[in-house]
């Protein structure tokens, strides 16, 4: 405790959102809610200046001791590859330039996005030029004829995308959603969709196939269209390309509408920040041990500087870029894969640079010896309940539900019924829909959107709930469509907060004004109707506008104090801050209720 009685904590830099909410005892979501506040966007995954963070524990009521190691720290000449957050510290300028566009394709299987993407990627003019074979590393960069590049991630699934939004991974800005002109909108499309949208990224569409005969690229556009995609040409906002992986067709005009998309979300980036990224994949390679593709979100990394990724640290040996050839840098949203991590993270880790391997070494054994012993989850992160209440701030409050259910009529029923419930007041909204059992992908959608999962008449895949424990995922179970509309309604109550009621007691005249010599001014009055309470609160009316509101400090009946007093007796009154009483003076006296609200 320090002299003002606050609890002292004691961190060392990088101080991540994560790592300071378990030493403050609160949840992440908690101080990002928080950090919210202070306009500081944050993940639980990432570091946040020093200032930011002895701003955030003043607010809630700690001291933050920041550790540094060794003596005190000599002045130092600011270096480029310096400690994220000893930089952050300082005021660094920022020098925002434009970057490349982040893009992913996902869609139903089989609809073609590996072989657009092998398409585009034979379109790449630089892999021409330097001869360079393209190798697997998670994504790759496709240099257009005039000169932009592209950063494609690679896609094995919608889920690997959810799973790293869920760890706070924010890496794609825009996605592609791949359906066949052929098959049109399938199942997996309209998950992809949700998933994607759940993501707040642009949506752009590549309608592929159609080459074939059997394509109908209209009948598609009208099936988005009845999922909430509707296309440029017929006045909406999604860009939509006809294109074929096989014949080539369209897609130069894809790679341009991206190029478009890009320039109006006006990507920049700071390359001279402290690096920043997240790992796109990782894994264990013959001959160079644990390595990882990262994607840097600011900043450049360089062959020689200390990281961490996750709970693992390293000094990065080499950088290879997606043609395979060893890079001394990167900078923002170009892939790249270190080689020299002293372990294997998971996607969606966090990177950062440090000071000094002996900074990584430590900060890893900290972090791996904190995993070891397990991060304690108290219930879910956000339940419903929670959700009602941890206000989401702005005009309209959004819940957002994933459902399950065991047969179609039942799901659409309950998804009809669901929306009924949306009021102005209160935006009920299905992330995503569907008929089957919950899988650890809705856990992973749900942790991503705040998101609750309603289940109705069916089962959790195996080891589904204990994801849902790990993400603090809250997943209700129903087996009645009556009950399960009436909790949501119930709950959809609480999230509008209590309504306040007023109600009139009654209403007296003022006859005369006594001046006495101690205190604020008396209003001798005649109760006209109903009655005045002591505990109520009075309302000042003078020619029918209000000329205070507030409590009844006290009312006396003669020389004695009293709790009411009732039509057609007479009372002597005092109020709290106001005695300009004239006669005449309307008084309104009125009780505030709390009635729970309607939806
Ligand atoms: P993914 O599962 O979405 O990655 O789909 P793939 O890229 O593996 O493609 C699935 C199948 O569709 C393969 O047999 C491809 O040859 C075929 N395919 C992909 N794109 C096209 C296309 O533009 N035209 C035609 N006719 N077939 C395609």
């Amino acid at each position: 405790m320090d002299e003002h009685g606050n609890k002292v904590i004691h961190i060392r830099p990088p101080i991540v959102v994560r790592d300071l909410a378990t030493r403050m005892g609160q949840r992440p979501h908690h101080l990002l809610a928080k950090l919210m506040e202070l306009n500081v966007f944050a993940t639980p995954n990432e570091a946040i200046r020093e200032d930011v963070a002895q701003t955030l524990c003043e607010r809630l009521g700690f001291k933050l001791e920041i550790e540094r190691r060794g003596h005190a720290p000599a002045p130092r000449k600011p270096r480029e590859a310096d400690s994220a957050t000893e930089v952050a510290a300082k005021p660094t300028p920022v020098h925002l330039v434009p970057r490349p566009p982040v893009v992913t394709f996902m869609g139903h299987v089989d609809h073609g996005k590996t072989s657009l993407l092998d398409a585009i990627r034979k379109t790449d003019v630089a892999a021409h030029e330097s001869g360079g074979i393209t190798q697997h590393i998670g994504a790759s960069v496709v240099t257009t004829p005039d000169g932009r590049t592209i950063t494609f991630l690679d896609t094995p699934g919608h889920e690997a995308f959810t799973k790293m939004r869920a760890r706070g991974a924010q890496v794609t800005d825009i996605v592609v959603l791949v359906v066949a002109a052929d098959d049109g909108v399938m199942p997996q499309t309209i998950e992809a969709l949700n998933h994607a949208k759940a993501a707040g990224v642009t949506i752009m569409v590549a309608i592929n196939k159609c080459d074939l005969s059997a394509a109908n690229p209209d009948r598609v556009r009208k099936q988005l269209q009845e999922h909430g995609l509707t296309p440029e040409e017929w006045g909406g906002e999604t860009i939509m390309c006809e294109v074929s992986a096989h014949t080539k067709k369209g897609i130069d005009h894809l790679l341009e509408m991206i190029l478009l998309q890009a320039d109006i979300l006006e990507l920049k980036a700071d390359p001279k920040a402290p690096p920043a990224g997240y790992v796109i994949e990782a894994q264990l390679e013959p001959g160079r041990g644990p390595t990882a593709t990262v994607l840097l979100k600011q900043g450049t990394l360089k062959v020689g500087q200390a990281v961490l990724c996750g709970p693992h640290g390293g000094k990065i040996r080499a950088l290879i870029n997606d043609k395979g050839q060893n890079v001394k840098e990167a900078g923002p949203a170009q892939p790249v894969k270190i080689v020299g991590l002293w372990g294997v993270p998971d996607a969606g880790a966090e990177l950062t640079v440090v000071a000094s391997e002996k900074e990584a070494r430590e900060i890893s054994e900290q972090r791996l010896a904190e995993l070891r012993r397990g991060t304690p989850t108290a219930g879910p992160r956000f339940s419903l309940e929670d959700l009602l209440r941890s206000a989401e701030t702005g005009e309209v409050k959004t819940l957002h539900l994933i459902l399950k259910a065991d047969v179609q009529g039942s799901l659409e029923a309950i998804h009809d019924a669901l929306t009924k419930l949306s009021s102005d007041k209160v935006k009920l909204e299905v992330i995503h829909a569907a008929v089957g059992s919950i899988t650890e992908n809705d856990v992973l959608l749900a942790s991503a959107a705040r998101a609750v999962i309603i289940g109705f008449r069916v089962k959790l895949e195996s080891g589904v709930s204990e994801v849902a424990k790990r993400e603090g995922v809250e997943i209700r179970l129903y087996s009645i469509i009556y009950e399960l509309l009436e909790q949501v309604e119930e709950s959809l109550k609480g999230m509008l907060g209590p309504e306040v009621k007023e109600t009139v007691l009654g209403q007296a005249e003022v006859r005369q004004v006594f001046e006495l010599s101690k205190g604020p001014k008396v209003a001798g009055c005649y109760v006209t109707s109903g009655r005045l309470v002591r505990n109520g609160r009075v309302r000042v009316l003078r020619r029918r506008a209000v000329q205070y509101e507030g409590k009844i400090v006290s009312l006396r009946h003669f020389q004695d104090d009293v709790r009411e007093v009732k039509a057609g007796m007479e009372c002597g009154l005092r109020l709290d801050n106001f005695d300009a009483f004239q006669p005449g003076d309307i008084l309104e006296c009125f009780m505030v209720e709390k009635a729970p609200p309607k939806t």
